[in-house]
């Protein structure tokens, strides 16, 4: 086993909220995982210290040009076992997001180390109720102190833990309303699409107020170049049922490559689906609805898992899935793939990493 990183204890832990209470990213834990990096110590000093407010300079290149990636994914507890899902994607991608926006990549073996020993220090904040889960984000910024428009020469790398109620509320999946925009664009090939940068999240909130305001769940983004093509949902990737085939755009550059979407694509080939990725048009979409071929539409993403979609408007045209109710092929994805996630299935692919006990 690997060696003990160092641990800073605080003097009082906190009180852990109310389990029927805990909705999305408002409580943190007692402990975070700290990682600094300079030019001339590269990643060092890494260590679990007491959750709390961080000092930064007012000139930190992160608040002034935006170098800041983050990365999400969750810890579920099952018959007392702590256990993260295909973390080393995360980790894989963290790298991904780094490169494109000139930061310093970390050894993804090290990460993973110091983040089972952060969750198993925080095993009790794990949230034992239907479908709820530790949700952790890991994140980097420039800490450079530094007007200059170059990239920073410090970083830190910092992951929190937010025990997180389930997404549905402990019912079941309910479809949500999508409003495609035609107006904003998320993404270009060439820019950060691809990378899970925080910039990329600011770019998106017009439309999303908008689109609430309008009474809509959330915004379905098209290609940034010629308004046509079909690329995500908020933060969620996409999928279509044509005709029995499970359809998704392919990754081009601009849409993110979620983990959920590459597990829900490995799936559905196990349970003997046809899977196409390839260019889906708004049009040919709501052609195939018309013609009465397209029977599902889903979205996929670590906080939602998989969310059906019941409605889609775009333009003047309103179009109704499936009765606005949750289709077959839907609910056995999310069947199977919260029953690997949470242990009650077979996970032959071995996605499940048990968390330690140090
Ligand atoms: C994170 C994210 C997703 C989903 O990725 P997962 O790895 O499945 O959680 C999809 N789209 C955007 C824009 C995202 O930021």
């Amino acid at each position: 086993m690997s060696e003990k990183i160092e641990f800073v204890q605080r003097e009082n832990l906190k009180e852990k909220p109310d389990p029927s209470d805990l909705g999305f990213g408002k409580y943190f834990t007692d402990y975070m995982l700290s990682f600094d990096y300079d030019l001339d110590k590269g990643w060092h000093d890494l260590k679990i210290v007491p959750y709390g407010p961080i000092e930064i300079s007012p000139a930190a290149q992160a608040l002034h040009y935006g170098q800041a990636v983050f990365e999400g994914l969750k810890a579920y507890k099952h018959n007392d076992e702590v256990v993260l899902f295909r973390p080393d994607e995360n980790f894989k991608r963290i790298n991904d997001s780094l490169n494109r926006l000139d930061m310093p990549e970390v050894d993804e073996g090290v990460l993973l180390e110091g983040l089972k020993q952060l969750v198993d220090v925080e095993r009790d904040w794990v949230p034992e109720g239907e479908g709820q889960s530790l949700y952790i984000r890991p994140y980097v910024f420039a800490t450079e102190g530094m007007l200059g428009v170059r990239p920073s020469y410090s970083y830190k790398l910092l992951i929190i833990l937010s025990p997180s109620g389930s997404y549905y509320g402990g019912e079941s999946l309910r479809p949500t309303k999508i409003y495609v925009e035609d107006e904003y664009v998320r993404a270009v090939r060439g820019g950060v699409g691809h990378a899970k940068v925080a910039g990329n999240y600011a770019a998106s909130l017009k439309a999303q107020t908008n689109a609430s305001k309008l009474g809509y769940d959330q915004v379905l983004w098209l290609d940034g170049v010629e308004q046509k093509y079909i690329e995500e949902v908020g933060s969620m990737n996409i999928f279509f049922v044509e005709n029995g085939t499970i359809v998704t755009p392919k990754l081009n550059g601009s849409i993110l490559p979620g983990i959920t979407r590459k597990t829900v694509i490995e799936l559905s080939k196990q349970l003997g689906y046809d899977v196409e990725e390839r260019r889906v048009s708004i049009d040919e979409l709501i052609e195939s609805q018309r013609k009465g071929k397209l029977s599902e539409v889903f979205g996929t993403g670590t906080a939602a898992v998989i969310s059906p979609v019941g409605q889609l408007k775009y333009g003047e045209k309103e179009i109704v899935i499936n009765n606005n109710e949750t289709g077959e092929i839907t609910q056995k994805l999310y069947d199977n793939y919260v029953g690997i996630q949470s242990g009650k299935l077979n996970d032959p692919q071995n996605w499940r990493v048990v968390v330690p006990k140090y």
